[in-house]
């Protein structure tokens, strides 16, 4: 990855941005794509998106949703010890133990997820599954006032770690999911061809996806494609006590992923393959045997129904702090997206 995408990536995964409080991604995703779109704006769901050839036909959607996991203050007791609600799907077991940064207006506060240490905890109650409501969040102040002084109820909540190198290209890091189909709609833009390309492109930071694809929902009827591709990241399967009779054979390092299934056009797949294919890009196929949990679901549905395809970069560990991508996978996945527009013509018809 050449360093100015890599430093993208990097300033994309530093933006804290929980379901509803993306404003910092969506400053990086303005200022990174403004250089080479013909037009970047916002709606008013706060879907940041960037558009090439504006006039073009077809109009196609491009969908990396950039929202993360998260917490939110909600409750801040006699002590000043904060409790919290999570954005999103968290793993309760992983949360206690955890460096974690509050964003509140005054700036970053920062603090340790605590609970009972485990010699005080009754040998009956050990290995019990952690609950949310038994962790609470330690900013070192000695009562109430002194903490509501430094945030407030409702500020957003990260886990503080970044992007951290493992070997050749494969990263760990918060918020992989997914700052890094993020980074791919914004790079599938840059990369289409400038003289090839025939449809307009609207490359969307989506909004609210963790929380029921809200900003897929809305940023796809304001845009009204004929043809989307969402990208988000998938299960890399290659690691210990998987069942690959039910979650499939997914290489980290293997290629982006290609959907198929009830919630994707099968000529908008088709196309795909054919556009993997002509550039020798690596690929893997998944399965989806119903509408999906991403983005790719609600633009589907979206108005009389759009022709719909789903690009995924395989990961291990989702939905933890230390999610694990193979960059590789990321890079040829935006090679795959602007080869994908660049074959797009007026005159395609999606009507399976
Ligand atoms: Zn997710």
């Amino acid at each position: 990855m050449e360093k100015l995408q890599r430093d993208f990536l990097e300033s994309l995964i530093s933006a804290p941005s929980p379901a509803g409080y993306e404003q910092p991604v969506r400053q990086v995703y303005h200022a990174y794509t403004e250089s080479f779109a013909d037009d970047v704006r916002s709606d008013v769901h706060g879907n940041m998106i960037a558009v090439r050839n504006t006039d073009g036909n077809p109009r196609l959607m491009f969908a990396g949703h950039c929202d993360e996991l998260g917490f939110q203050v909600n409750y801040i007791n006699d002590q000043g010890f904060i409790y919290f609600n999570t954005i999103g799907g968290h793993d309760a077991g992983l949360v206690p133990g955890r460096r974690v940064v509050i964003h509140s207006k005054n700036g970053p506060v920062v603090g340790v997820t605590g609970r009972k240490a485990i010699h005080l905890t009754p040998p009956s109650d050990r290995g019990k599954p952690a609950k949310i409501e038994n962790i609470w969040i330690d900013i070192a102040v000695s009562d109430k006032q002194e903490a509501e002084a430094l945030v407030n109820i409702g500020d957003p909540i990260t886990y503080d770690v970044g992007l951290q190198d493992l070997r050749s290209d494969v990263v760990a890091g918060r918020a992989l999911d997914n700052k890094i189909g993020t980074w791919v709609v914004a790079e599938g833009l840059r990369r289409a061809s400038t003289q090839q390309l025939q449809a307009s492109i609207h490359a969307v930071a989506t909004v609210q996806e963790e929380i029921g694809l809200r900003g897929a929902e809305t940023s796809a009827y304001g845009i009204n494609p004929a043809v989307a591709i969402a990208v988000d990241v998938t299960h890399a399967t290659d690691h210990p006590n998987i069942t690959k009779q039910t979650a499939g054979d997914v290489k980290l390092g293997g290629g982006p992923t290609i959907s198929r299934g009830p919630n994707f056009n099968p000529r908008v797949v088709e196309k795909l393959i054919e556009a993997a294919e002509a550039l020798n890009i690596p690929y893997q196929l998944e399965a989806a045997s119903r509408g999906t949990g991403t983005d790719a679901n609600a633009i589907q549905l979206s108005r009389a129904g759009v022709a719909t395809g789903l690009v995924s970069v395989p990961l291990r560990y989702m939905h933890t702090p230390s999610e694990v991508v193979a960059l590789d996978d990321a890079d040829a996945a935006a090679t795959l997206l602007a080869e994908f527009a660049n074959r797009l013509a007026p005159e395609d018809d999606f009507t399976p």
